[in-house]
């Protein structure tokens, strides 16, 4: 059986990775530079290990004795954190190089680099109604300022690994990827979590009115947490996807209309007031799935309302307990 290392397996998506592969049977080193008390999912009979992951030695203890490695370690929130933390998030590009370095000269069989759906050209996201994003989209480059850039050379620095060293490397542009145990609070979630706390706030405070980031018409498709895992491990078992690919929902919606969504859910009405100065990031975001359908047969297929009311169930739950 193959051992797999999971980098940033403290983290949301990593932590529900690691729970898939358990599943299946794998032996896991999870690794996060978190305290073990703050990872999202502890599992037993896992190795479980802290280690800061920019530096390059520490990489090479990660990926010792693994044979595959999925690279989800990186410094990063939703809107509220990228667009302040630009330095900060160009830094995990450190996490990506070392991993890469380690996992050639360990010889790892195959490395997974979770990119985002922000590498994309800023020039082709400037309407709601916009044509969804093709892989080609991402050049000329203008992505996302600080993180965006991060990700696309970090992309880049994949596929010369492939071409120059012989190391099978994969690469997935997560669109936006949510459920529960995700982070709901404290500045780095994003939009579905938002959105599922001011309502449950509303719900359990009988104040029935909640700000929204922008004007609300800014549109984006939400993946569901286990299409992401499930398309993971996909894309990175292919052998036909050798170049970046889309991993999103291709269900579009404005921000009001995901409001609508929680709202019906929580079964009340909330009065909307618009920060119109509020990070809002582009105007709207798809995700083209054609690629992924034909080299996979696959693409996430959760419908929107059905993901967001397990995790506004979730949400309400952590926020009544208090
Ligand atoms: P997350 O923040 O929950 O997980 C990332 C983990 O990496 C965290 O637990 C963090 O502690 C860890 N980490 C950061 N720096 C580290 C270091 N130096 N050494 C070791 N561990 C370190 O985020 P997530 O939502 O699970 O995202 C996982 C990956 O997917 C990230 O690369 C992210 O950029 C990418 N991504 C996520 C989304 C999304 O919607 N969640 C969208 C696009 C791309």
């Amino acid at each position: 059986m193959k051992k797999i290392l999971v980098a940033g397996g403290g983290g949301f998506i990593g932590g529900f990775l690691v729970a898939d592969l358990k599943k299946k049977g794998y032996s896991i080193r999870s690794v996060d530079y978190k305290p073990l008390n703050e990872w999202y999912q502890l599992f037993e009979g896992v190795e479980n290990i802290v280690l800061d992951l920019r530096e390059k030695n520490l990489c090479e203890q990660a990926v010792q004795g693994c044979d595959e490695v999925y690279n989800l370690a990186a410094d990063m929130g939703g809107m509220g954190f990228i667009e302040t933390h630009k330095a900060e998030c160009m830094l995990s590009v450190l996490i990506n190089t070392h991993l890469l370095m380690a996992a050639k000269e360990a010889n790892c069989s195959r490395f997974f680099y979770a990119s985002s759906a922000c590498v994309y050209a800023a020039q082709k996201q400037l309407r709601p109604d916009l044509t969804a994003l093709t892989e080609e989209d991402a050049y000329p480059a203008m992505p996302e300022d600080g993180y965006g850039w991060e990700k696309l050379f970090s992309e880049r620095m994949c596929r010369h690994f492939t071409e120059d060293f012989g190391l099978i490397t994969r690469v997935a542009r997560y669109h936006n990827v949510y459920g529960p145990l995700g982070t709901f609070e404290g500045g780095r979630e994003k939009a579905p979590a938002a959105i599922c706390r001011k309502i449950a706030q509303a719900k359990l405070s009988g104040k029935h009115e909640i700000e929204i980031w922008g004007d609300g018409e800014q549109s984006r498709s939400f993946q569901y947490i286990e299409d992401c895992v499930m398309g993971t491990q996909k894309i990175m078992n292919s052998d036909q996807v050798t170049m970046p690919i889309n991993l999103g929902s291709s269900e579009l919606v404005t921000i009001n209309q995901l409001v609508d969504y929680v709202e019906a859910i929580a079964g009340i009405k909330v009065k909307r007031s618009y920060q119109l100065e509020a990070p809002k990031g582009v105007r709207g975001r798809n995700s083209d799935n054609t690629l992924i359908k034909k080299l996979l047969g696959w693409e996430p297929s959760t419908p929107l309302k059905q993901g967001l009311e397990k995790t506004y169930r979730w949400v309400y739950e952590q926020m009544k307990d208090r």
